[in-house]
C-alpha cells in the first residue's frame, strides 16, 4: 500500500507580492507549495519535480502564462498536471482562450480566499482521483509492476525510438519452472506470494533508467531493453536467472531442482521502417520455448 502523500502546488508569478498573497491564501490548505517567478524558472524545476497543481500568472515579461501552458501541454511528461490560470484580466475573451489551452479553471482577481480554497481543493482531489484511475489501469495488481496494457504502450513507443534512432532493442521473455506444480504444493496463496516476490527481484536487476519490467501474462514476465545490444541482453538475463535462483523460494518439483527457477528467452533487433513490434515478441517467445525444450532454467537467446 502506498501512503497517502501531501501534495504539490507549484505557484507561479513574476511579482513576489502576488506569489506572497496567493501563498498566504492556500497555506491553510494541506499542501507543499513551491514558487517561481518566470517561465525559466517552471520548466527548471519540472525537470526534476511534477507538481499536482499549477497556478500560473497570465502576465509575466519574457514568457507570458499562455506560452508556459502551451510549452506543459505539448510535452508528455508534464501534459497531465492540471493549470489554474489566476490573473488580474477579467475579460471573457482571456478566460476563454486559457479554458481552451486546457488549464482546468480560470480565477481572477481581487481573489476571494474561501473561493480559491475551494477551487483548488476540488482540482487537487480530481488529481488525485486521475492519478489513482492511471495506476489502476497500467500498474499490476498483484506485484506491483507494469501490466500488460503498459507493456505494450512501452515496448511501440521503444520500438519506434528504435527505428528512429537505428539502435538495437532487446526484449526478455521470462515463465517460472513447474510454477503449477507450486501452485498445487504449496497454494495459490504462497504462489501469490513467489510472483511478488520474483517481480521485485527483477525489478532490481535491471539498472538503467529506460529498462523496464512487466507482468506479461499470470507467470510469464517481460523486461525491455532499448539501446541494447543482445550481448549487453544475454548477460543482464543470466544474471537476472541467477538472482532468482539465489532467492532460495523451495520448490519441492522443479525438475532438477528444489527451489524455485526461471527460463529466459532473449531476442535483440534493429527494427527497420515500418516492420511492427510483434516481431520483437515472437522472436523472444521462440527463444524461451528454445529455453523450456532445452531443461529449463536457463537462458537461450
Ligand atoms: P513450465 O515450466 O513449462 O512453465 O510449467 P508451468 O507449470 O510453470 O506452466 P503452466 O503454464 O502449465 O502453469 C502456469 C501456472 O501458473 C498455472 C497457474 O495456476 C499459475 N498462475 C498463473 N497466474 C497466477 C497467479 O496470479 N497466482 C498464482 N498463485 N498462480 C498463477
Ligand atoms: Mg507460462
Ligand atoms: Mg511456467
Amino acid at each position: 500500500m502506498t501512503m497517502e502523500r501531501q501534495p504539490t502546488i507549484l505557484i507561479v508569478d513574476d511579482n513576489q507580492a502576488n506569489l506572497q498573497v496567493i501563498g498566504n491564501i492556500i497555506k491553510v490548505l494541506d499542501t507543499k507549495i513551491v514558487f517561481a517567478k518566470s517561465g525559466r524558472q517552471v520548466f527548471t524545476y519540472l525537470e526534476k519535480n511534477l507538481p499536482d497543481l499549477i497556478l500560473l500568472d497570465v502576465m509575466m515579461p519574457e514568457m507570458d502564462g499562455y506560452e508556459v501552458c502551451h510549452r506543459l501541454k505539448s510535452d508528455p511528461h508534464t501534459r497531465d498536471v492540471p493549470i489554474i490560470f489566476l490573473t488580474a484580466l477579467n475579460d471573457e475573451e482571456d478566460e476563454a482562450r486559457g479554458l481552451s489551452m486546457g488549464a482546468v479553471d480560470f480565477i481572477s482577481k481581487p481573489f476571494k480566499p474561501a473561493i480559491v480554497q475551494a477551487r483548488i481543493k476540488t482540482h487537487l482531489r480530481l488529481k488525485h482521483k486521475t492519478d489513482l484511475l492511471e495506476r489502476l489501469a497500467l500498474i499490476d495488481g498483484l506485484t506491483d509492476i507494469q501490466n500488460r496494457r503498459r507493456f505494450d504502450e512501452n515496448l511501440l513507443s521503444e520500438w519506434l525510438r528504435a527505428i528512429r534512432e537505428s539502435t538495437p532493442i532487446s526484449l526478455m521473455m521470462i515463465d517460472i519452472d513447474h510454477f503449477k506444480n507450486f501452485n498445487d504444493i504449496y497454494g495459490h496463496t504462497s504462489g501469490d506470494d513467489c510472483l511478488r516476490n520474483v517481480a521485485k527481484t527483477l525489478k532490481q536487476s535491471i539498472r538503467r533508467p529506460g529498462d523496464t519490467v512487466a507482468r506479461y501474462g499470470g507467470e510469464e514476465f517481460a523486461v525491455v531493453l532499448p539501446n541494447t545490444d543482445k550481448d549487453s541482453a544475454l548477460m543482464i538475463a543470466e544474471t537476472i536467472r541467477q538472482n532468482v535462483a539465489s532467492l532460495n523460494i523451495p520448490h519441492a518439483q522443479n525438475g532438477g531442482n528444489d527451489h524455485v527457477t526461471i527460463s529466459l528467452g532473449v531476442a535483440t533487433i534493429i527494427p527497420q521502417q515500418n516492420s511492427d513490434a510483434s516481431m520483437l515478441i515472437e522472436a523472444a517467445d521462440q527463444c524461451l520455448y528454445q529455453a523450456k525444450h532445452d531443461g529449463k532454467n536457463c537462458v537461450k537467446g
